[in-house]
């Protein structure tokens, strides 16, 4: 304990004002206790002191040119985290939250939930403090170029393969790769996530959401039990809240519940994928406006939510997705969902549940699959179109979802079996991150001190 409090500490000193970073590195020492006590190899190479530090950061200036024709600027980021496994790899964030502290939990979780999947990448995260809600198509456009005219020089196939994330979705790439094909002349697979027209993978747009489903699953089957039947909470609206609520559906479940930044929706029926879809992925509106389609569901204004927490875990259902940002599930939030019956919650997003409320699911031994395990289905997803792209192949929808669902069961079985050989089956926290974390410290320690 002694030893996290000093790591935290001296993060604390040597990058300052990083909260949610101190909070993802915390999490992970946590669960590395009983690693570290024993293996002393980790200690005398350092491991832990290389690890938080990450090995390149870029912040630059972003300066684009809107409408009014007024030069607006936004402060770019890509943290090059750790690249013992493969090439750097994870998304790009656009949003006004966006500073170094927030790139830098991203990148380091990418770490250890790259490594989770077997497949040979790194981690790395990136993004900006611009805002894409309420810009023009231009705006966007110039936005985009004007990332990639400093970013180009640092990616590439074989080096850092960036994506998607908060508000960077099919359009924005392909605005970021064009930018990238202009200046270099290379029509390389640099980005994921791509248009289907032009070196895409099937199943790449659906896979996090879908991959979150499936672990919710195998979760369940573990332990003798059917997703079928279940009455679903989804928090989210975005690309990875919708193929949750389209995979659970296929399942057989029922989604009952989004949201967005402007409040929540609860429809009893369940929630109507057609009408998201075109809300969200069509008109790109508030989702206020879905009950002007069904009047019998309802919409929760934020102005409404509890003063510690988050209407949607308010409400009656036996699992939870927390599929929209970072910390949107408290303690009050997880001890309300406990003692209204729910018996799961699969993380589509990344750190959605703050650490005291990870503690509740953990006392509480109900199925908990940390974001790092659970929504690996996207960034294994790229891995695959990085694969295609490199073998000039295209492979089926079906082909696709196949090895995703081969890729989260494996996920799902060495983070239980981590845990197991730990001493706390049920607690996938802790076998996810000691699972990730041994490949990559193994990885790291045979290079040398690099
Ligand atoms: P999108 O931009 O497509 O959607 C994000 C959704 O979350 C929107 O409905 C948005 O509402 C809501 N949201 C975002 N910030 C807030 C906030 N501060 N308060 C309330 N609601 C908020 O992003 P994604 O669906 O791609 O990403 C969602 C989560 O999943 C993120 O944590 C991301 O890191 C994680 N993730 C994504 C992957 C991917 O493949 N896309 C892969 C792995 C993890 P609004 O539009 O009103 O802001």
């Amino acid at each position: 304990m002694t030893y996290i409090h000093d790591t935290i500490t001296k993060l604390q000193k040597t990058s300052p004002a990083q909260a949610e970073f101190y909070q993802a590195v915390e999490e992970v020492l946590d669960s590395l206790q009983p690693i570290l006590e024993t293996s002393e190899k980790y200690q005398l190479h350092s491991i832990i002191e290389r690890m938080i530090e990450p090995e390149r950061q870029i912040m630059f200036r972003v300066p684009w040119v809107d409408d009014q024709g007024k030069v607006q600027v936004n402060k770019g980021y890509r943290i090059e985290f750790n690249s013992a496994l493969g090439p750097y790899k994870g998304g790009l964030r656009f949003h006004p939250s966006v500073n170094a502290g927030i790139i830098k939990f991203l990148g380091f979780e990418q770490i250890f939930k790259n490594a989770l999947t077997g497949l040979p990448i790194g981690g790395g995260k990136g993004g900006a403090n611009f805002d894409p809600k309420g810009k023009s198509d231009g705006e966007i456009m110039r936005f985009c170029q004007s990332f990639i005219n400093e970013l180009y020089r640092h990616i590439g196939p074989t080096t850092d393969v960036p994506a998607g994330d908060i508000g960077v979705g099919a359009r924005e790439i392909g605005y970021m790769f064009g930018q990238y094909k202009r200046l270099t002349g290379n029509y390389d697979g640099v980005f994921t996530g791509k248009s289907l027209l032009w070196g895409g993978s099937l199943v790449r747009k659906e896979a996090t959401g879908y991959g979150c489903v499936y672990f919710a699953q195998y979760m369940l089957e573990a332990k003798g039990d059917i997703l079928a039947g279940k009455r679903c909470l989804v928090s989210g609206a975005g690309n990875v809240a919708i193929y949750t609520i389209e995979k659970l559906y296929q399942l057989g479940a029922i989604p009952v519940s989004c949201s967005d930044s402007s409040g929540t929706i609860y429809h009893e029926a369940g929630v109507n994928l057609d009408t998201l879809k075109e809300l969200k992925e069509v008109r790109k509106v508030r989702l206020n406006e879905y009950v002007t389609a069904h009047p019998d569901a309802k919409f929760i204004p934020v102005a409404d939510y509890p003063a510690d927490g988050n209407a949607v875990w308010r409400l009656p259902a036996e699992l939870a997705f927390p599929c929209a940002t970072q910390n949107e599930l408290s303690e009050a939030d997880a001890k309300a969902l406990v003692a209204n019956g729910c018996i799961g919650v699969s993380e589509g997003a990344n750190m959605p549940s703050t650490q005291d409320a990870v503690e509740v699911f953990l006392d509480a031994k109900i199925h908990y699959g940390p974001g790092k395990a659970a929504n690996a289905g996207g960034v294994a997803t790229s891995q695959l179109e990085m694969a295609q792209n490199a073998s000039m192949q295209r492979w089926s929808f079906e082909e696709v979802d196949e090895k995703l669902k081969v890729i989260m069961k494996n996920i799902f079985i060495s983070a239980s079996e981590t845990a197991a050989e730990f001493g706390e089956p049920h607690n996938l926290v802790l076998g996810a991150n000691i699972a990730g974390f041994r490949k990559v410290a193994d990885a790291m320690i045979e290079q040398g001190v690099v």
